[in-house]
């Protein structure tokens, strides 16, 4: 049965991936979102059974039917992306949750939510260097009341003040989204926008909020380490020139999903280092 439902979970990603390049084109160019698909060198509609996720990709042996010219890799890539992370996080969410079904699928809907909205702001940031308020709002959004189910999941019958608890715990997790943010907006402030954008603050805040200060320090940690280090790589393969800009969104976003999948572990891991 749990493969029969990670199939459909997957299947589901991938048409969702192809909702999501959708969005991350033209979303930053302030096009609507309804309206079928035109082909990006003729604008030529396309054909329905050519919208098929990663499939039409390969029939069509990646030209496209009415001018012959290469699709962007960007489109399959994402679809593929989408299909395998819903599909990884249907599985984390019910081999480590032992509890009410509705509570599990809420908390399903909002981690899949969660999960598109990082898929777009990691390529749009990539592909324009702009990341859509539109998305920081849902990723935000989702990442709300994902915390509010998990605190009505967990903390429920534990507490008769549960009104009390949630207000503690959202208190918390503001000020989380508040102290992992500080730096970045020194940053931005400081280097009058070069460094930083008024962006890289707001997706750090929600990242705050969403994994608690500790790991949100840490998810910014690995996107500053693995920043660095493209941008050293690119420099040394003479890419691209010191002053050229990287986006940091797709580093935070890496960050983020590490952090949320394996952050216990690596908290666990530093505090037996460390001792403490
Ligand atoms: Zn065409």
């Amino acid at each position: 049965m749990i493969y029969f439902f990670s199939f459909i979970i997957f299947i589901l990603g991938l048409s969702i991936g192809s909702f999501l390049n959708v969005v991350i084109d033209r979303l930053i160019k302030n096009q609507s979102l309804l309206g079928r698909s035109r082909c990006d060198y003729c604008r030529k509609k396309i054909v329905w059974h050519d919208l098929i996720p990663v499939l039409s990709f390969f029939l069509l042996k990646g030209k496209s039917r009415c001018c012959h010219k290469k699709i962007n890799w960007q489109y399959p890539i994402v679809e593929l992306l989408t299909g395998i992370s819903f599909f990884l996080i249907f599985n984390f969410q019910f081999s480590i949750f032992n509890e009410f079904l509705i509570y599990q699928f809420l908390k399903l809907f909002f981690l899949l939510g969660i999960m598109s909205s990082l898929i777009v702001i990691f390529f749009s940031d990539a592909k324009y260097h702009l990341v859509s308020d539109y998305v920081l709002w849902s990723f935000f959004g989702f990442s709300f009341f994902y915390k509010m189910i998990f605190i009505i999941s967990t903390k429920i019958g534990i507490s008769l003040d549960i009104l009390k608890q949630i207000q503690n715990d959202v208190f918390f997790s503001f000020l989380s989204g508040l102290i992992v943010c500080l730096p970045i907006f020194l940053i931005y402030y400081l280097s009058k926008e070069r460094a930083m954008g008024l962006g890289d603050v707001y997706m750090t805040f929600i990242i705050g909020f969403f994994l608690d200060w500790k790991a949100g320090f840490l998810a910014l940690y690995i996107a500053v380490l693995l920043g660095g280090l493209t941008g050293l790589i690119l420099i040394i393969f003479k890419k691209s020139k010191l002053k050229s800009k990287i986006a940091f969104g797709p580093f935070l976003v890496i960050g983020t999903l590490i952090m949320f999948f394996w952050g216990d572990k690596i908290i666990n891991f530093i505090k037996k280092i460390y001792g403490f």
